[in-house]
């Protein structure tokens, strides 16, 4: 008898919860997309763009994470969004349980899309599934145009690479080709958007991604 292997894929306890978060964020018409970036990219600025393109368009929703403190979320409470604060009490990225509780507290019936700005960190996140649709990294350009040679993990699963604060480019030693071309060589489909938060330059494409995104994610 040839021996055959039989290979099952087990869900590990945190992807399962993920499953049950995507799906209740599916039964509601909420599109999750989550933002992964090392510290001080610029995801919460980002994500002050996004309200602010898209607010008209858009019923927006906000999970922050942070290792502790929530100048972020204040940051966006300010804005009228509604948002909860995740303090993951020290550990470096997001888990399925901590966004399902975030849920709990979220009007997810009056939400289009939920940001989900994730932990500072370019390793972990990604291996993480929290009920999101998309994943998009934010990777800015005083870090370097070498990232996704260092971190190649979360720019493999990306679905959208932003590059932030691109009106220091005239400062710095970034080479943006050299960039473009290392995460091509990992991912062959994220488009790669280069803007600046700081300016608002190229924030209107940045707007029409999140906007095709969410219509993507909600099979229209
Ligand atoms: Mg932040
Ligand atoms: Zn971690």
């Amino acid at each position: 008898m040839p021996k055959v292997e039989v290979v099952e894929r087990i869900l590990s306890a945190n992807d399962q919860i993920a499953a049950q978060n995507r799906a209740r964020l599916d039964a509601a018409g909420v599109v999750a997309i989550n933002i992964m970036a090392s510290p001080g990219a610029g995801k919460t600025s980002l994500i002050l763009q996004t309200i602010a393109a898209l607010r008209d368009r858009l019923r927006l929703g906000v999970i922050e994470g942070d290792v502790a403190s929530r100048t972020d979320a204040d940051r966006v409470a300010a804005t009228g969004v509604p948002v909860v604060q995740i303090n993951t009490g020290g550990q470096c990225h997001l888990d399925a349980p901590m966004v399902s509780r975030a849920l709990d507290t979220l009007p997810l019936a009056d939400l289009d899309v939920l940001l989900i700005e994730n932990v500072g960190n370019l390793i972990c996140p990604s291996g993480f599934q929290l009920g999101q649709r998309w994943d998009v990294v934010v990777s800015s350009v005083p870090e370097g145009h070498d990232k996704p040679l260092k971190y190649p993990g979360i720019f493999t699963e990306a679905d959208v690479v932003v590059i932030n604060k691109v009106d220091l480019q005239p400062y710095l030693d970034y080479d943006e080709a050299v960039f473009r071309q290392a995460v091509r060589a990992l991912n062959a489909a994220a488009p790669i958007l280069a803007l600046s938060c700081k300016t608002g330059a190229g924030v209107a494409a940045w707007a029409d991604w999140v906007v095709a995104a969410v219509e993507k994610g909600r099979g229209v």
